[in-house]
């Protein structure tokens, strides 16, 4: 008890040194390197046009290897800052997994969010009902937006420095070699880590400790350079985020312009609307999911990451599709679940460890005594791993192709301690089976084949055959039950025809990660078309 009292004695006066206003402290020096207390607080709002480029590291076609150019866009913000209120006006021009252009503005307020027409491919139901489309914002969303605004906004130090309760030193960080001193800061529900450059003076780095569902515990940055005047105040012109210390977006900043008018018609949620918005979230956000969903232009604005809650039967379901096999649906991501004689197999651990965590539930209910002995990861994407581990803490073998299975021997060994939904443990023993070509499960009776195919979307792509049934799953490549026969293959498709007849293991129907299920031979008929 001593020991701690004298701690935080300790704490206190570090406090009282570093985060006591002094010329030399390093909010101060911000502060007046970014053109001084006055000219920051003299700018009431902001206008600021730019253009973004975005990558995600975990949808790239090789596991570890180049982030895929998710989009290309240029926005147009207006903000508030007594209000605390903006509009973003975006042009996204997306290039995966489809290419497509979305053209929509974001409204934030302190408390409501709103979007005006299409987003995103993944659309809530409130969505699709609007004419013309609109949304409001998940409580998830909104709180990600607002944390978000917080880090990049240009009168941060400013907020720091007149809140210096809330502000306390941390230790020297060293990125790439050089030790920045840093200052933490709190601000509700947020927290941020603001590494100063020692000879400017100005902000160099802005982190937030973050939860990833591939990567557990991981930096989240942005990284300010280019600084550039802005009238009185300087403002950074290139701003970088970075993920663990890869790039995964990039904003060129062209204008900013210090008090323009914001109208206040721009910044409004239309009343109708306005009533059902859900207030920003305060605990378990998702952040890194809510972020990059919407940088491959995919992000569902719900307050559950796995379905929409606003839909017309909200929740996860089990599915009968052949004896002793249940399928997932409900969410945007499905998953299934083949009974065997004494234990399950699991096909993906789609979103998160909350899905995962339903599903073991749901998969005790159905089948007691019968634990998940394997958990099959058909391919390395975020969307349909990210719930590997609660399957692993509860003593599933992992299954991948053998393309990924270093990947994942990586991941396994990740810490996560800041995992909203399961404890810290060490699972870098669990073990791993790669399958180099083909790999059957069974149990004397039941024979559950593993496929690996190429194809475009990622090196290492299974898919599973189930004989007695005459069943086939699919992730990714084929999404029957949610896209309509096409009059052509997509390069998808086509790769899942050629490497399904290629390997002899021909199903009658597919059951898929995306949409519900569709007749093989029906697909397999466009071949050539
Ligand atoms: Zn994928």
């Amino acid at each position: 008890m001593r020991r701690l009292v004298c701690v935080e004695a300790l704490a206190l006066t570090a406090c009282l040194v570093a985060c006591k206003a002094t010329p030399d402290d390093p909010l101060s020096k911000g502060v007046a390197a970014l053109g001084g207390a006055d000219t920051l607080g003299a700018a009431k709002t902001f206008l600021v046009k730019g253009t973004v480029k975005q990558w995600e590291p975990e949808q790239s076609v090789v596991a570890g290897g180049e982030p895929r150019l998710a989009n290309e866009s240029t926005f147009t913000l207006l903000t508030d800052l007594a209000a605390g209120t903006s509009r973003t006006d975006w042009e996204r021009k997306y290039l995966y997994p489809t290419p497509r252009t979305y053209t929509f503005s974001e409204i934030v307020t302190p408390t409501a969010g709103y979007v005006a027409g299409i987003d995103s491919s993944g659309r809530t139901k409130q969505s699709q009902d609007s004419n013309p489309p609109a949304h409001t914002m998940s409580g998830l969303r909104l709180a990600t937006s607002q944390r978000e605004a917080l880090r990049s906004s240009p009168v941060l130090l400013l907020s720091m420095s007149n809140a210096r309760e809330r502000v306390s030193p941390v230790a020297d960080i060293t990125v790439n070699g050089t030790a920045y001193p840093a200052l933490e800061y709190k601000s509700g529900e947020q927290a941020l880590t603001v590494l100063f450059d020692r000879q400017s003076g100005l902000p160099a780095r802005i982190r937030s400790l973050d939860y990833d569902d591939i990567w557990g515990d991981v930096n989240y940055d942005l990284v300010l350079s280019d600084w550039r005047a802005a009238g009185k105040l300087q403002v950074p012109g290139t701003r970088k985020y970075e993920l663990n210390g890869k790039t995964v977006s990039e904003v060129q900043v062209s204008d900013v312009e210090a008090n323009a008018p914001v109208p206040a018609e721009r910044v409004a949620i239309p009343g109708a609307l306005l009533g059902t918005a859900a207030k920003p979230a305060t605990s378990k956000v998702p952040y890194q999911w809510v972020v990059r969903r919407q940088f491959i232009g995919t992000y569902l604005d719900s307050d559950n990451p796995s379905f929409d809650t606003r839909a017309a039967v909200p929740g996860l379901k089990l599915s009968e599709v052949g004896a002793g096999i249940q399928q997932v649906l409900g969410g945007s991501h499905n998953s299934l679940l083949i009974e065997m004689k004494d234990h399950l197999i699991a096909f993906d651990a789609p979103v998160s460890d909350a899905q995962a965590l339903w599903t073991l539930t749901a998969a005790k209910e159905k089948f007691p005594n019968k634990p998940v002995k394997y958990l099959v990861l058909m391919h390395h994407h975020m969307d349909h791993a990210g719930g590997l581990r609660a399957y692993a803490a509860q003593g599933a073998t992992i299954v991948v192709a053998k393309a990924n299975a270093d990947h994942f021997r990586k991941v396994l060994a990740a810490p996560f301690t800041r995992n909203p939904h399961l404890a810290p443990k060490d699972l870098s023993a669990t073990p791993i089976v790669d399958v180099a070509d083909r790999h059957v499960l069974s149990d004397g009776t039941r024979e559950v084949t593993l496929q690996v195919i190429e194809n475009p979307h990622s090196v290492g792509m299974m898919y599973g055959y189930i004989a007695d049934a005459n069943l086939g799953w699919v992730t990714d490549l084929w999404s029957p039950g949610r896209d309509p026969l096409p009059e052509k293959l997509n390069p998808n498709q086509a790769a899942l025809v050629a490497g399904v007849k290629k390997a002899g293991l021909v199903p009658a129907k597919f059951v898929s990660s995306h949409g519900s299920s569709g007749e093989f031979a029906a697909l397999a008929a466009l071949e050539g078309k």
